[in-house]
């Protein structure tokens, strides 16, 4: 099992989210020159750089810190930085996430936190990812109202209302893939918050008519009638 993500080259690597160093180490036969940040409850780790980082352990940084160039030191036989999300106790190293799930949000102050809270960072995110598919058109706040259920409406194909309503809520699970109950609890939300850090997908496109459906749908019924009529004119002769 490989832990994180590899980039290949000799490039700079900074911050992707504010936070605090909570480790600097070398490791010969590990990860070499290392680095871990924590963001809350997410850890970020930063293997392999070419030289130790200029970073001091406390450190409060900011998005686009540089922590070092990415190298080979370590047990590494080429230049790359090996990147890893943690979850765990502030500080701690904890267990490994799937860092894809967090590539690609592009500059963020924060890393949205799985919680399976319903929080204002969450409802910031969804704004942000609703406005980013032009379904929102509020203020990005994290206050909810009319403007963002809409969105959600939108998003999830629910009756418009402009009210977190029961319909929209069981539409959004539906979309989401967890049991439609309409009742948000951690579950659902630790979900939603899932598809957040994948990138919220856009509305999809109507499934295309399997020709099952339409020979099911409209050729068996007609040729029942038709087979039906033909036996009467039979039966009649
Ligand atoms: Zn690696």
């Amino acid at each position: 099992m490989h832990h994180g993500v590899d980039v290949a080259g000799t490039f700079p690597v900074t911050v992707p989210a504010k936070g605090v160093v909570t480790h600097i180490g070398y490791s010969a036969r590990g990860g070499g020159n290392t680095v871990l940040i924590s963001h809350g409850s997410i850890v970020t780790v930063y293997y392999h750089g070419y030289l130790a980082t200029t970073l001091m352990l406390g450190q409060h940084v900011e998005v686009g810190d540089y922590i070092y160039t990415s190298g080979s030191t370590g047990a590494s036989t080429g230049n790359h930085l090996h990147f890893e999300v943690r979850v765990g106790p502030a500080g701690n190293w904890g267990d490994t996430l799937n860092p894809e799930d967090y590539l690609g949000q592009g500059e963020t102050d924060t890393v949205l936190k799985i919680t399976g809270k319903l929080d204002k960072a969450t409802w910031t995110a969804l704004q942000t990812a609703l406005k980013g598919h032009g379904l929102y058109t509020g203020t990005i706040d994290g206050i909810p109202g009319r403007l963002t259920y809409t969105a959600l409406q939108r998003w999830s194909d629910a009756p418009e209302t402009g009210k977190l309503d029961v319909a929209t809520r069981k539409a959004v699970q539906r979309r989401i893939g967890v049991d439609d109950d309409g009742v948000w609890g951690s579950v659902t939300i630790t979900e939603l918050q899932g598809e957040l850090h994948r990138g919220l997908a856009g509305i999809r496109k109507p499934e295309p008519v399997k020709v099952e459906t339409v020979i099911e749908r409209i050729i068996k019924p007609i040729s029942a009638k038709l087979a039906a009529f033909f036996k009467m004119r039979k039966d009649l002769r």
